[in-house]
């Protein structure tokens, strides 16, 4: 594979790397030209995560590119003297899905309920002339009919593949898959739910806030048990020296 023109510099918050980049976009597309690859967006819940989970860890760790996504990751790299903007995996997802239907790129989009792909598979092109979607499956289909589904993506060369599918599951799902894969391999959680209209994305004053936290516990109370990372991730970040 070849290598990018500029090699970004690789930080590492509580032994997971991330990339200190501030234009994250440019990067996610020299690495397209450059062969392609996986990209991760982290977040310190993922990180918590990535530390209990070797398959995690271990994809994160291979992925070409990883995204500072999170508040808590922002933070933890400006006490190591990194300053980077937080780069929301659903923004850059949404940038991505910009340029390919500018450059006609091939994309596949891969989980999320049967209801939301439909709403998808309608939307995208309509709101994205030029879109050309060669691939759309939704993330509940019985564990036989997986490997056949992949093989058929792979055959679809795509030049991106954004997927739905939860953490950790998307990162190991992309990660599993044989090489060479070619284009860009992304997480993107529930974006697809957002994009669909399903699901709405917290208010800009808590970004700035930073308790967009706040608003997904409000709204999905059953992820109270993962949440107990965040304050896990503070404490291990404030421990951890300089
Ligand atoms: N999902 C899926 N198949 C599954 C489990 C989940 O396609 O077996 C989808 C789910 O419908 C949702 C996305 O994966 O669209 C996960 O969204 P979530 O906001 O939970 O992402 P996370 O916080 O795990 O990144």
């Amino acid at each position: 594979m070849a290598a990018l023109a500029t090699t970004p510099v690789r930080a590492r918050v509580l032994g997971i790397p991330v990339n200190v980049s501030n234009d994250v976009f440019r990067d996610a597309v020299a690495l397209h030209g450059a062969g392609g690859g996986q990209i991760v967006t982290l977040n310190a819940e993922m990180t918590m995560a990535a530390r209990a989970d070797p398959a995690l860890g271990a994809a994160i760790e291979a992925a070409r590119m990883v995204i500072p996504d999170g508040a808590g990751v922002v933070w933890a790299l400006a006490r190591q003297s990194h300053r980077v903007r937080r780069s929301p995996g659903i923004e850059l997802a949404h940038r991505l899905l910009e340029h390919a239907a500018m450059h006609g790129w091939r994309v596949a989009l891969v989980g999320a309920s049967p209801a939301v792909m439909d709403r998808l598979r309608d939307r995208l092109p309509h709101d994205l002339p030029g879109l050309k979607l060669v691939f759309c499956v939704h993330g509940y289909q019985p564990a036989e009919a997986w490997p056949g589904l992949e093989r058929q993506l792979l055959q679809c060369r795509p030049d991106l593949v954004l997927v739905a599918l939860g953490v950790p599951r998307q990162e190991t799902w992309i990660q599993e898959l044989p090489e060479p894969r070619g284009g860009l391999w992304m997480g993107v959680g529930g974006s697809f739910d957002v994009w669909s209209g399903v699901k709405k994305r917290a208010p800009a004053w808590m970004g700035a806030l930073r308790i967009e936290w706040l608003y997904r516990l409000v709204k999905e109370p059953r992820r109270w048990r993962r949440m107990l990372a965040l304050p896990a991730f503070a404490w291990a970040v404030l421990r951890e020296r300089r």
